[in-house]
């Protein structure tokens, strides 16, 4: 690292160095030797690095905070929870079926619901339980998505180094070595949008497909969103082959409304994911949908097997309870859109200002920033856009105290904390990120 304004950074990334991998606790966490950062303490809708910077953070830690850091309405409940009841039994509790209740008035299309601790966790559970249910192995994803670590979910539409004016579809890749060639045996991909490639893939293995898993609005890619028409059809192509529609709303769920995505387009999955934004940063997720499908949960070679020593523990339904009780209680959501809304006007009068043509994408708690003249309608599209314009100004607003992923495909969050940003300072900040890109 070479950046002497950041002593205590350097110390502890090189001690990391010693202690992990790339020096992080997780590869995504590490930023290069000299943008790599370590956070020692975090309030409201910032976060504060181990040498004294103040971020307005607008990264969120990838979702999960909705209302903000160290919210004492969840963190009250927590430690109440956990101090008179302990933290885990391995047996139910009370609080299990009062969560779901919850979900389920909030999201009225699930009828029954199981907690896993993450969403990769929860992805997993959903398509085995899919697969269990319609006795069929293949699925269905779409590129740009992004499902979780475990290996059938490791393969990607390697936008990346591919060429898009060659006119052929960009190659399927896997994330790295160690994943086996054998898991992308069920996997087909398509392009978000495309009513021809979904036609396509239904044609060649229609019979075998277990489900189509799909973020509705590609919390990975942009905050791409699926056209209201595209998400009706894979909903009747899937009614009309006996395949599940599942809608991976880890990012989405909680977040672009009480109901997800999915009360926002008025489609229905089959079988739903949640995780980050309903426990507001504690470790939570959840799988579930249709009472029949879910019913295939159970023992026997019949069965699909779901559990875990730490599922549903008192830590994160406490405080899944205690955050969706806020979100469905009071105009969190409103609030969130309204600072969403407010800093994209923010931000769109710095780009005109210095002649970036820009879209927006996405809902106004999540939203994509592209600069380009027109909105992208999936990850190909995504490719045309100067996302390398984006990655300078972005590595800029860091430097002036404004996180976020230095990458165009990784929305701006939004927390309930937001209302408190000072819209003017915002301004100033991103119109010198932006003059300092652009020379
Ligand atoms: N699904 C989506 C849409 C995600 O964005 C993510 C993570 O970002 C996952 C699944 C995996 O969640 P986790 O990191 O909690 O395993």
């Amino acid at each position: 690292m070479s950046n002497p304004s950041k002593p205590n950074t350097e110390r502890l990334l090189k001690q990391s160095h010693t202690n992990m991998p790339m020096g992080v606790a997780d590869s995504y966490r590490y930023w290069g030797e000299d943008n790599t950062v370590f956070v020692k303490s975090s309030e409201g809708c910032t976060i504060t690095d181990a040498d004294d910077q103040t971020f307005v953070d607008f990264r969120l830690a990838y979702g999960p905070i909705i209302l903000g850091y160290r919210d004492t309405r969840i963190d009250q409940a927590v430690v109440e929870a956990i101090t008179t009841r302990g933290t885990i039994s391995g047996f139910s509790t009370d609080l299990d079926s009062e969560v779901v209740e919850l979900i389920k008035e909030m999201c009225p299309n699930i009828e029954k619901l199981r907690f896993a601790n993450s969403g990769t966790e929860a992805v997993l559970g959903a398509v085995r339980t899919a697969r269990g249910f319609t006795g069929r192995n293949k699925i269905v994803v779409v590129e740009g998505g992004f499902h979780g670590l475990y290996d059938e979910m490791m393969w990607k539409s390697d936008v990346d180094n591919w060429d898009n004016k060659s006119g052929k579809a960009p190659e399927i890749a896997s994330f790295g070595v160690g994943i086996p060639e054998a898991s992308r045996e069920h996997l087909e991909t398509v392009p978000l949008n495309s009513f021809e490639a979904i036609d396509e893939v239904f044609a060649r293995v229609g019979n075998d497909i277990a489900a189509i898993v799909i973020e509705p609005i590609l919390g990975n890619c942009g905050s791409i969103a699926s056209s209201q028409e595209y998400l009706q059809k894979l909903r009747d192509m899937c009614n009309a082959n006996g395949t599940l529609l599942i809608m991976d709303e880890v990012k989405t769920g909680f977040r672009v409304g009480k109901g997800g995505a999915q009360a926002l387009y008025g489609i229905h999955a089959d079988l739903t994911t949640y995780a980050k934004a309903m426990g507001n940063g504690y470790p939570v997720a959840a799988f579930g949908g249709r009472a029949d499908v879910m019913d295939v949960i159970s023992f026997g070679v019949k069965g699909v097997t779901h559990g875990g020593t730490y599922t549903a523990n008192m830590v994160a339904l406490s405080a899944a309870k205690a955050t969706l009780t806020v979100l469905n209680e009071t105009d969190a959501l409103d609030t969130i859109n309204k600072a969403g809304a407010d800093i994209q006007q923010v931000l769109s009068r710095v780009f005109t200002k210095h002649g970036i043509t820009h879209k927006f994408a996405g809902p106004d708690s999540m939203f994509g920033i592209h600069f380009g003249d027109v909105v992208p309608t999936n990850y190909r599209d995504w490719k045309a856009t100067d996302s390398e314009l984006y990655t300078e100004f972005a590595m800029n607003l860091i430097k002036y105290g404004i996180m976020l992923e230095p990458d165009s495909r990784e929305p701006w969050f939004i927390c309930e904390s937001h209302r408190h940003v000072d819209l003017a300072w915002l301004e100033d900040t991103a119109d010198k990120a932006l003059a300092e890109a652009i020379v």
